[in-house]
């Protein structure tokens, strides 16, 4: 087996409360107990900044940990739970290769597991399912089995039966390898395989029948042999499974209760099995920075390096990236390309992630998961790649902010490490910004949305220890032009001795263009003035335009082209040309005209039928406008728009409207102006 084909990048992916930390740490501890753990390396910063996050009683796991099993190497990526802000959730699949969706054995699929289903179909991911929670009370392994076949399109294959449930539940029936396991010791840390017992053989041998039947439906040398009524040899059994989980027609299921310790070993033995390795993905598309064209990256060592950045764990002393690399291979010490901002970095240190402990790595191959630590001015969601074969992953600009929060520490003497923290979490999110408010002196955080926000002050009381007290969330209005507009102005000043002056001529228009919101372009030809004063002409429209219209609102779905630039020799500088861009633009607004625009949301809600009335009104209630009522399975999804500031309050009414079985993505989708 190649190096590629022994990497299992895989994701846990459940709703709240199904078991997902409970599942993954029981992981970690299995993976440590059956392999003896290396030297610990590296007693620098990173190891002590990540002590400091366990003393904070937050684990590294958070992002992704490796860990061996069998004679693989698996990396567990967390998956956020929360959907409100969905880029995180959505860079998070897109790093993984494959999934395990986690369902309680009591609850089964909630609207919230259905989300996440539609967002690993969208990214193909191959996944196992596992049902945990068989020993509480009220459990049924065939009904949420008969749940997933019913509410998703992949087949549900059953790979294993409980034997006993609630608090009778105490092995597992392995229906490939036909035989019990028990797990014995403390902490269940012994698997023991023995033959199945005589008084479950029948129900065994049924249910086998089942699993190789549904097989045969799918599978020719299966069907083959089962029609000769020939012993299917278990080896092709594994292998049609596999084939057959990446090709993402079946899920197969397995069974377990993860707080028991019943069913974890097994559940990792089949993510080594039936789970795609980065080999079993091949090429990813990313678009080359040269010709805005597809390309193929293929996970080859000898491909030009390319990779993601997922996560970004901000640090006073060095900054932690995780890393997903794609193609070629990264040395240590090498300089890598950030297309983003067209810089080249170094990468001082390469580092392979443990639960409990980081190892320097020489190199990394491709398909891999790794940590890193560079320069600051990289974030998540950068693209690194080799100068002459640029390539980006993902797109390069984030979308503005739509809500911010004023916020103030409880105590005055918190008020830098409110500074410090803040600064920290708007590394780790680019989608975050702060600002202060020249009036208050208040730290103003903007976000995505409410939710998006919500997680964020959390965060300072969870990892910082800071009390704050937050405003209410506010909209980020914006404004635009109402017509077209050109201008001219000339700036003439005597200060002291010496005159200035310049003349612009600028032109505005309203471009409501979501995907290039603001656009300052130079149309000044020849060559007779300075460089430096038209890139202090365009600054100066830039900022001025960023700065505020009519209302005082940033300005957005703008076009702005600078014409003309007039200079006289010893009189026109930097401050001139300021002087004539702002003058211009002031004209030039208050010529035109402006309106304000109000963010607006797009929302996809997901609920049984029954429910589609009252989520109707709720949203015409919200000035929102339904686009589109699609049927998905049993359940129906309702696409709509709606403006961000009739939002605050969705997530608490969601589950009043759909008696707790509804669920909801929503993301800032560009600007409309606010009816009057
Ligand atoms: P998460 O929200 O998906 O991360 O779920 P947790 O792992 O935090 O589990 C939620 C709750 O369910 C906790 O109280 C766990 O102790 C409990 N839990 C998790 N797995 C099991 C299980 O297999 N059986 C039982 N009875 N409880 C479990």
């Amino acid at each position: 087996m190649s190096e590629l084909e022994q990497i299992r990048n895989f994701g846990i992916i459940a709703h709240i409360d199904a078991g997902k930390t409970t599942t993954t740490e029981r992981m970690l501890y299995y993976s440590g107990k059956t392999h003896r753990l290396g030297e610990v390396d590296d007693g620098t910063a990173i190891m002590d900044y990540l002590d400091e996050e366990r003393q904070r009683g937050i684990t590294i796991i958070s992002a992704a940990a490796a860990f061996p099993w069998q004679d693989c190497r698996l990396h567990l990526i967390d998956t956020p739970g929360h959907i409100d802000f969905t880029a995180e959730v959505e860079r998070s699949l897109r790093v993984i290769d494959g999934a395990v969706v986690i369902f309680s054995g009591v609850e089964g699929v909630e609207a919230q597991s259905e989300t996440v289903w539609r967002q690993a179909d969208h990214y193909h991911l191959p996944r196992l399912a596992f049902i945990n929670k068989l020993d509480r009370l009220g459990a049924s392994f065939d009904r949420v089995c008969a749940e997933i076949n019913d509410k998703f399109d992949h087949k549900a294959l059953i790979l294993q039966v409980p034997v006993g449930i609630e608090q009778n539940f105490n092995a597992l029936i392995d229906l490939v390898a036909c035989r019990r396991l028990t797990f014995e010791g403390e902490d269940g840390e012994t698997v023991a395989e023995t033959e199945i017992p005589a008084e479950l053989a029948d129900q065994a041998t049924a249910t086998r029948r089942e699993l190789i039947e549904r097989l045969a439906d799918f599978s020719d040398p299966v069907a083959e042999l089962y029609l000769a009524d020939e012993e299917i040899p278990t080896e092709l059994l594994r292998r049609e499974i596999r084939r057959l989980t990446l090709e993402n027609v079946i899920v197969p299921v397995l069974a377990g209760a993860a707080k028991r310790n019943l069913g974890v070993q097994p559940l990792l033995d089949a993510v080594v099995a039936y789970l795609p390795s980065p080999a079993d993905v091949g090429a990813v598309t990313g678009i080359s920075l040269k010709t805005g064209a597809e390309v193929q990256m293929p996970p080859a060592p000898d491909a030009p390096f390319s990779g993601l950045v997922f996560k970004v764990k901000a640090n006073p002393s060095a900054d932690l990236y995780y890393l997903r690399t794609y193609s070629g291979v990264l040395k240590t010490g090498a300089n890598v390309f950030v297309p983003r901002t067209g810089d080249t970095v170094r990468i001082k240190r390469i580092l392979r992630i443990y639960a409990q402990r980081t190892e320097a790595l020489d190199k990394v191959g491709p398909g891999d998961i790794v940590g890193f630590l560079g320069p600051r001015n990289i974030v998540t969601g950068d693209t690194l790649c080799e100068r002459n074969r640029a390539l980006t992953y993902e797109r390069m600009t984030f979308p503005e902010p739509v809500i911010s929060m004023a916020l103030e520490p409880k105590s005055s003497q918190d008020r830098d490490k409110l500074d410090e923290s803040l600064a920290l979490i708007c590394r780790e999110d680019p989608t975050l910004t702060l600002s202060r408010d020249e009036n208050t002196g208040q730290r103003i955080l903007a976000g995505m949305g409410e939710l998006h926000l919500e997680i964020n002050v959390h965060r300072l009381a969870a990892d910082f220890h800071l009390g704050v007290k937050c405003g209410e969330p506010r909209v980020a209005y914006r404004e635009t032009v109402q017509t077209p507009v050109e201008t001219h102005t000339q700036f003439h000043k005597v200060l002291g001795d010496q005159e200035l002056f310049a003349g612009v001529r600028i032109a505005l228009r309203p471009e409501p263009n979501p995907e290039q919101p603001f656009r300052v372009e130079n149309k000044v030809r020849g060559r007779e003035v300075g460089k430096n004063l038209i890139q202090a002409a365009l600054q100066a429209l830039t900022d001025g335009l960023k700065t505020g219209g009519n209302y005082g609102y940033p300005l957005t779905y703008i076009a702005a082209e600078l014409l003309e630039l007039e200079t006289q020799r010893d009189k026109t500088t930097e401050g001139a040309v300021l002087g004539a861009v702002l003058q211009a633009l002031d004209q030039a607004i208050r010529e035109a005209g402006t309106v304000i625009l109000e963010p607006i949301m797009k929302l996809e809600i997901l609920a049984p039928e029954e429910h589609l009335g009252e989520i109707s009104n709720d949203i015409q209630s919200r000035r929102g406008l339904i686009l589109d009522v699609t049927s998905v399975s049993r359940l129906k999804r309702t696409l709509c728009e709606v403006p961000l500031a009739e939002m605050f309050g969705f997530s608490k009414a969601i589950p009043k409207l759909t008696g707790g079985r509804g669920a909801f993505t929503m993301e800032p989708c560009g600007y409309k102006p606010v009816q009057t």
